[in-house]
């Protein structure tokens, strides 16, 4: 990372200890820092999982692929003025970021047509999207996260009120279209993807968790091939070797 990217100084970073696990997920453990109340120390796992964790994968240094090309995309966005939670890394596969209280939303913009969407309303998968579409789901394992209207968002009171759920839709666009020069670059056309928001402690929404093969869908832009999980959920093969022709790709452009 330059020194003009870096939030904080490499020494500092250095010294930051994992302390109290707080939460193991499917993609990520989170833990506390010791003395930062303020920061979270992310790992990224190996681990990959697809229809609510249903099938289950992994390969050998997912984490620190997904990490870094997590790091790479936030540094570039905070360069096109979005805020994100990231603050620094640490080691291989691991993130220090700024704690967030998340939004429990998990936001989909779409450029084409694919995947659930496909399937709902009969359309084929590539067809473009004009305007893309941003839409909210409703972020719980146990319920498989719903795709819920605004009027439930509000009714589950996952935000304040629609004020808040028009500045998610409208950080989702920005980022949207800084994401799409971003992966353009790279011969990469970007189909779909997820975000998700949270506050941190002065109220502001930032951007948060992560944004890697794992949640967007990215296609060759000359061949259509698949270079996201898709590959994994479909079993479509040369999982790894996507995951890690993305980030070469992204190394090559945007420097590591
Ligand atoms: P899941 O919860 O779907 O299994 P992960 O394995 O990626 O997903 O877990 C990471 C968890 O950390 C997610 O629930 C995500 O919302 C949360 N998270 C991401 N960034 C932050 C942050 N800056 N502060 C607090 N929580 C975060
Ligand atoms: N996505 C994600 N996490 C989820 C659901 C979706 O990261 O829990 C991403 C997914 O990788 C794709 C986009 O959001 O890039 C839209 O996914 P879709 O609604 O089509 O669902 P899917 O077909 O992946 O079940």
């Amino acid at each position: 990372m330059t020194k003009q990217d870096a939030r904080l100084d490499v020494a500092v970073l250095n010294k930051f200890a994992k302390a109290e696990l707080l939460y193991e997920g499917k993609a990520k453990t989170v833990y506390k820092i010791e003395g930062e109340d303020n920061l979270l120390w992310l790992d990224y796992k190996d681990s990959l999982t697809a229809f609510n964790a249903q099938k289950k994968g992994s390969f050998e240094n997912k984490g620190g692929v997904n990490r870094e090309i997590t790091s790479i995309i936030f540094r570039f966005l905070n360069r096109r003025g979005v805020k994100s939670h990231w603050v620094g890394d640490r080691d291989g596969n691991a993130m220090i970021c700024e704690k967030l209280t998340m939004i429990p939303l998990e936001v989909v913009v779409r450029n084409s047509v694919a995947g659930s969407l496909a399937k709902k309303i009969g359309v084929a998968e590539g067809a473009e999207i004009k305007p893309p579409l941003v839409e909210f789901y409703y972020k719980n394992d146990k319920l498989e996260d719903p795709f819920i209207s605004d009027d439930q968002a509000l009714f589950l009171k996952c935000v304040e009120g629609q004020n808040d759920l028009n500045e998610l839709k409208e950080k989702a666009r920005v980022i949207n279209q800084a994401l799409i020069e971003f992966f353009s670059r790279l011969g990469v056309k970007l189909i779909d993807f997820k975000i998700e928001f949270g506050r941190n402690e002065r109220s502001e929404i930032v951007l948060g968790d992560e944004i890697t093969p794992d949640s967007c869908r990215l296609w060759d832009i000359k061949t259509g091939e698949r270079l996201d999980k898709d590959r994994f959920r479909r079993d479509l093969g040369r999982v790894a070797e996507s995951y890690q022709e993305v980030l070469g790709r992204i190394r090559a452009v945007w420097g590591g």
